[in-house]
């Protein structure tokens, strides 16, 4: 599953390659996503500018002329790719490319999802804050509402994992397991701690480490996974050092202890044994 790294690699990639562009057409494949495209998408869309390529969580916000937007979720497997009108190639791959938008410059955008867990919608922008997947989000970890008093209030008094609480969209939008797993080594923290118990120093740690993990990720374009491609349709690079994600019984970078997995919330989390307490 792409997480907030790689969307935010992809929105940089796309707002520098198709912002300022016309759409001139498109299709729409027959099989449902998660919620089912509407019909009029193409008629909608046709005709208008891409102005920027902006970004909520892990959606992505494809803002157009005439206060639209297109809001996508990749969900599982999705990318977005920004492909060359290829002569032969172009039309949708009627497996798993399920919208395909044409643009004046003979490129085209082309939303494929093999698992179909993804979103594509087409709103008002003055109806964003309205949709529910998007007014439930809590602050951007990235964004300056995102801060140590900010996590210390929403950490009191509540029994559930701290792994768990950074995970929870409603407290910061957008860490994922992987990098929860490798914000709480940079913090020293243990992923199974109660959130209550976390002293105010860890706090500060974990919110310091937040925005310099993803920040870093962001940089290096995000990590690996299968199913991801950038804009350009390549494969992610694994151009990010994973510390203590996937590295069970491999030796800690920082003190050599070998790295431990536990499952907290279904999900496998990985730690050092002393380096987090
Ligand atoms: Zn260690």
């Amino acid at each position: 599953m792409p997480e907030l790294p790689e969307v935010e690699s992809l929105r940089s990639l796309l707002d520098r390659s198709v912002a300022g562009r016309t759409i001139v057409g498109g299709r729409i494949g027959k099989k449902p996503l998660r919620r089912r495209v509407t019909r009029d998408f193409i008629a909608d869309v046709k005709g208008r500018r891409i102005e920027r390529v902006a970004r909520r969580a892990k959606y992505l916000l494809i803002e157009l002329s005439g206060g639209l937007v297109i809001v996508a979720h990749l969900g599982m497997s999705g990318s977005i790719t920004h492909r060359d009108a290829v002569a032969g190639s172009f039309g949708l791959d009627p497996k798993h490319d399920h919208a395909e938008f044409a643009l004046d410059n003979g490129t085209r955008l082309v939303f494929n999802d093999p698992r179909r867990f993804g979103i594509l919608r087409l709103m008002d922008r003055a109806s964003l804050s309205t949709l529910k997947e998007l007014s439930a989000l809590g602050p951007e970890p990235l964004g300056s509402d995102f801060t140590a008093d900010y996590l210390a209030d929403k950490a009191r008094g509540r029994k559930v994992a701290i792994k768990n609480l950074l995970m929870d969209q409603r407290i910061v939008a957008g860490v994922g397991n992987i990098y929860a797993s490798e914000i709480l080594l940079r913090a020293g923290v243990r992923p199974t701690r109660r959130s209550a118990r976390v002293t105010r120093a860890e706090i500060e740690r974990i919110a310091k480490a937040v925005p310099q993990v993803l920040g870093e990720a962001i940089e290096g374009r995000g990590t690996t996974f299968r199913n991801y491609l950038d804009s350009r349709g390549e494969p992610g690079r694994f151009a990010t050092k994973l510390l203590v994600y996937g590295r069970e019984g491999e030796s800690c970078v920082k003190c050599g202890t070998p790295i431990r997995r536990v499952i907290v919330g279904q999900r496998a989390s990985f730690y050092c044994p002393k380096c987090q307490r």
